[in-house]
């Protein structure tokens, strides 16, 4: 008899994204003539870049001869992709790597999914509210969050980001082992400076915290003084784990891949509290449970730091935050409160006339047919805002625009 992991069993049924997709659809079968315009879901729209598609139909070719065939490459990923990461992401930063603290993946949702593979089932959990689901859902799955009680997981430590505090989390209340940080952040589209980021990293080296810092949305930093990667900050290498993806950075939501890095110096402890390095570790989890992202993939993901690459990735982040300085000046001269949209692909707006997340994304969809995503769905701190993204078609962008304008004025 196999006995299941009943952790499983605690999670709520239903996903944010089949839920808005159920009342998208009944919208549908009641409304059959009316366009809809989808700014709902974070997936991008624009195609990949040439020299992406390019690099990927050479390496097919090279698959087409036993010379230059590649079966199983390294699981850490190819020293090639490794290289261009350390120098053009880090090193034009000022931070040094190793190739072996740089892990290439499928992706950003696996890593910060799996990462908990390496660490005890009773550490305690912090994030920021609302957050990324992934963080939550996947420490529920190895009985890390405790219980669901009126809405919050016993064992997380929930840190608000609201309009009131500037959407700045304030140090947990309560003891954390573990701490999630996304900037530029997913689903509120505000960053964190410097500074802010140095409270963070003082904390968690003071208090033996290991920070997952998600930063799969760095590429959209427009502010200079803005940190892009946790390393910017000294010591964070003791304390962080830093995941990055080349979804929204480059198109790679449907190619996949993305990268962990998992510095030398970071250590957890043993219950005896014994110094374990974690990139021992994760390079151990890896090895047994992944088999690399493919090779077309990796040469995919290596042209975007060529310097056509480079040039046409810009241009599509251009286009998206073109779209998002429309969407926030539209949305403002409506008259609705919005936040992010400045360095991120999200806009994060404040429901009118104290109405749920539930009951905006209702009248959005019912009365100007746009589909966004209820605040709410992203934790408790959610509840009365709404997401947009910015990854839509122009076209549709300035639509939803003068849609909003003429039923709000
Ligand atoms: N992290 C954040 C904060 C995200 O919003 C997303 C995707 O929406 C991911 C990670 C997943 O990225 P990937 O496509 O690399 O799995």
């Amino acid at each position: 008899m196999a006995l299941i992991n009943e952790h499983f069993l605690k999670l709520p049924n239903n996903y944010l994204f089949s839920d808005i997709a159920k009342k998208v659809n009944s919208f549908k079968v009641t409304h059959p003539k009316e366009r809809i315009i989808r700014l709902g879901i974070g997936d991008v729209t624009q195609p990949l870049p040439p020299a992406v598609i390019t690099a990927m139909h050479k390496a097919v070719d090279e698959m087409t001869s036993k010379e230059t065939f590649h079966g199983y490459g390294p699981e850490q990923g190819y020293s090639f992709l490794i290289d261009a990461i350390i120098k053009n992401d880090y090193a034009s930063r000022g931070i040094m790597l190793e190739q072996s603290e740089v892990f290439v993946s499928d992706g950003a949702k696996s890593d910060t999914g799996n990462i908990g593979d390496i660490l005890r089932h009773d550490n305690s959990i912090g994030v920021t509210d609302p957050v990324y689901p992934v963080y939550i859902d996947s420490n529920v799955m190895s009985g890390r969050a405790g219980v669901l009680e009126s809405g919050k997981w016993s064992n997380v430590v929930y840190i608000p980001c609201v309009a009131e505090n500037g959407f700045i989390p304030d140090l947990p209340s309560r003891r954390v082992d573990i701490l999630y940080l996304c900037y530029p952040n997913n689903p509120t589209g505000t960053t964190l400076s410097k500074e802010e980021l140095k409270k963070w990293v003082n904390y968690a080296l003071a208090n033996d915290v290991l920070i997952m810092y998600d930063a799969a949305y760095e590429a959209y930093i427009q502010n200079p003084e803005t940190p892009h990667s946790i390393y910017e900050i000294k010591g964070a290498k003791k304390v962080a784990i830093e995941f990055r993806s080349f979804s929204k950075t480059a198109g790679f939501t449907g190619v996949r891949c993305g990268y962990t890095v998992v510095p030398k110096e970071l250590n957890g402890f043993t219950l005896e509290g014994k110094r374990v390095p974690l990139n021992k570790l994760w390079n151990r989890r890896q090895c047994t449970k992944f088999n690399g992202a493919s090779y077309i993939t990796q040469r995919g993901a290596e042209a975007i730091y060529s310097p056509e690459g480079k040039e046409q990735v810009k241009e599509t982040i251009n286009y998206y935050m073109s779209n998002a300085q429309i969407m926030k000046e539209g949305i403002q001269k409506c008259g609705l409160e919005v936040y992010g949209g400045d360095d991120a692909p999200y806009l994060w707006i404040k429901a009118p006339k104290g109405l749920t997340s539930w009951k905006f994304f209702e009248k959005l969809l019912y009365e100007v047919y746009i589909v966004g995503t209820p605040g709410v769905g992203f934790g408790p701190s959610g509840e009365g805002y709404l997401r947009l993204t910015a990854f839509g078609d122009r076209d549709d962008t300035l639509e939803a625009m003068a849609r909003l304008k003429k039923w709000m004025l």
